[in-house]
């Protein structure tokens, strides 16, 4: 495996071999805007398609939000996301991720919820602790309720089956109406083969009843959950799930989607399970990003890209920005993993000239509200909880490799946390908070002894009341997510080496994500499958009205996550389109 600073300069080396054939406008079958993990991912297909491609990436690094960077000396960090579990299976087989070195660490357990003193309900009941072992599940769970121990695995089952329907519309693009309805014969069945992933789903649906699907649908999460369970940290816990990276609380209808969302995952086989990637998550893109190379594709960092050329409804290339000047690069095919605002409304030039007026309007109507803001410590030792205090200074117990909730004892939290971001466009004193502590299991990331600890808290609205994040907000913010801290871990404060906070507004600016929305747009019902990026018929995710452009990140259909399913279809229709074939399932 190569080291980060190695894989960089291979990566420059495509660069300075664009330079030198500056006379002739580079050509290539397709290129890439933006060299996030589904950019990579669209790249690494196109090539090995036999396409001469080129990703171009206006950081200095590639993978997007899905990047290791070290922002204290001598500490790694998994900068945005941070747990791997979405990752379609096939993209891990198909390009042999597993044997580019790529290997994920298993966490189990997988949660761990303290209980503030005050809040406790009975003397020893400090923390709830869930992970793989259904005993163990029974037990911690039943320290609470009893009724709820025995619900637990039955809802577990019912999840998945749940998630059984929505699989296989993960890996196909979702059907054309445009075509299905309107087009010639052969396009009519040609379109036929993208109703077999819906045959498949409403296969599984005969083993599950309507109402259910229904419910989980379009209830809030929190009535859902009510049904199932009594017990406050356990459905506090669970409705995480239902609202990270969304502004939306339990209570919010059709937030039971996104409890699905993340749980339709896995890893190792194991159904939902979610890990670390050893060295980050920056690993995964790098993976990728080294079979994209090896299979034949330049790709170029520092290398923002300025326009997306179209003539008479036709892309012809793109231009970049070189050393303060601007190169064109031709290509009859541009993936954009780029979000949608930014591919329509800052890459083309006169995007009037090129959408109708009505699609325009559901591109600028696009939700891409985040709550989320993260912030990366690094810390010289462990936290050490007081609900589940350490016998031996820093020693890590199975606790600290999990997903730790904070702030979430119960669901009241958890709704007053959103209503202050909503009514008073503030943050609540007591923010949800996950926080992961991944050097725990890989130890390439901090120096012995010492951790990275990532903590993701909603709800921040991007522009808070009363000035933005100026430096006072951000400084009342991060000291209001250090004492939180500090009030279940005596002795974090002390700890801290050095850290960095990512606000809404920083999300943007790092990483591109518009609005600072960690899925390219917000996962709710009324932007997905055939909304996803918009309700417009002639946006029938991968295509888009403008011929040989193609949406190629998490703001086309099946959406955001480290999944690299946007890209992976994305590169089957260009593939397609650019007349080759495609050699995989
Ligand atoms: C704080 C945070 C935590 C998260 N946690 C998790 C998690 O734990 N697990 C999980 O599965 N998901 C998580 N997510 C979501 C997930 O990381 C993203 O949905 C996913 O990585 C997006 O991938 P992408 O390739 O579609 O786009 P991106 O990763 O956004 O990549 C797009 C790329 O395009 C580049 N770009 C944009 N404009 C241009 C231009 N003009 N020229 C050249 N390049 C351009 C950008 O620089 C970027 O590199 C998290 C996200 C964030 C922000």
């Amino acid at each position: 495996m190569l080291r980060l600073g190695n894989r960089r300069s291979a990566f420059r080396k495509c660069f300075r071999h664009l330079s030198s054939s500056s006379h002739h406008e580079p050509q290539y079958d397709a290129v890439v805007v933006g060299g996030g993990h589904n950019g990579l991912t669209a790249a690494a297909y196109m090539a090995k398609s036999g396409m001469k491609v080129a990703v171009f990436e206006r950081r200095y690094l590639v993978g997007g939000a899905a990047v290791t960077e070290e922002i204290v000396p001598g500490f790694r960090f998994s900068r945005a996301s941070y747990v791997l579990s979405l990752l379609r299976p096939q993209i891990m087989s198909e390009l042999k991720l597993a044997d580019r070195g790529l290997k994920v660490h298993l966490r189990d357990p997988s949660s761990y919820t303290p209980i503030r003193e005050e809040l406790r309900t009975r003397p020893g009941l400090t923390s709830l602790t869930l992970g793989q072992s259904t005993e163990m599940n029974r037990m911690e769970i039943g320290k609470f309720s009893s009724r709820d121990s025995e619900a637990y695995e039955k809802f577990e089952d019912h999840l998945g089956s749940l998630v059984d329907i929505i699989n296989p519309l993960l890996d196909h693009a979702p059907l054309d109406l445009n075509k299905f309805l309107q087009g010639s014969l052969s396009e009519k069945c040609s379109s036929f083969k993208e109703l077999s992933p819906l045959w498949q789903a409403m296969k599984a649906v005969r083993k599950v009843d309507l109402e259910d699907i229904q419910e989980m649908i379009t209830s809030p999460t929190s009535k859902i959950l009510d049904v199932w369970f009594e017990s406050d940290p356990l459905k506090a816990t669970l409705a995480t799930d239902a609202c990270i990276g969304a502004m939306a609380s339990p209570s919010t209808p059709g937030s039971g989607y996104v409890l699905l969302h993340h749980v339709m995952g896995g890893l190792n086989g194991v159904r939902g399970a979610w890990g670390y990637p050893e060295g980050g998550m920056g690993s995964v893109s790098n993976a990728i990003g080294d079979c994209a190379v090896e299979a034949g594709a330049q790709i170029f960092t520092d290398s923002p890209v300025e326009s997306i050329d179209v003539t008479n409804q036709s892309v012809t290339g793109i231009t970049i920005q070189r050393g303060g000047e601007s190169l064109k690069i031709k290509a009859p095919l541009v993936l954009s993993n780029a979000t949608p605002k930014v591919t329509f409304c800052n890459l083309l030039a006169k995007p009037q000239d090129h959408l109708p007026q009505d699609v325009l309007d559901r591109i600028e109507g696009i939700d891409y509200t985040s709550p989320v803001t993260k912030l990366n410590f690094a810390v010289n030792r462990l936290p050490n909880f007081e609900a589940d205090p350490n016998q031996v200074p820093n020693e890590a117990l199975p606790l600290h490799q999990s997903t730790i909730h904070l702030n979430c004892e119960n669901m009241s939290l958890l709704e007053d946390a959103y209503a202050s971001s909503v009514s008073k466009q503030s943050f609540s004193a007591l923010p949800m908070i996950e926080m992961t502590i991944p050097s725990v299991l890989d130890s390439s990331l901090a120096p012995p002894g010492q951790h990275v600890c990532l903590v993701f808290s909603q709800y921040t609205p991007y522009d808070p009341l009363p000035s933005g994040w100026d430096a006072k907000t951000r400084d009342l913010y991060a000291n209001l997510i250090v004492d939180t801290i500090e009030s279940y871990a005596p002795g974090f404060r002390a700890s801290i080496v050095g850290y960095e906070m990512l606000t809404p507004p920083d999300l943007e600016s790092i990483f591109g994500l518009t609005g600072g929305n960690i899925f390219h747009g917000s996962m709710s019902l009324d932007q997905l499958y055939l909304s996803r990026p918009t309700s417009s018929r002639s946006m029938a995710s991968p295509g888009t009205p403008i011929q040989g452009l193609l949406l190629a990140g998490s703001g086309a259909h099946p959406g955001g996550g480290v999944m690299g399913s946007p890209g992976r279809l994305a590169a089957k229709t260009a593939v397609e389109v650019a007349g080759k074939s495609w050699t995989f399932a």
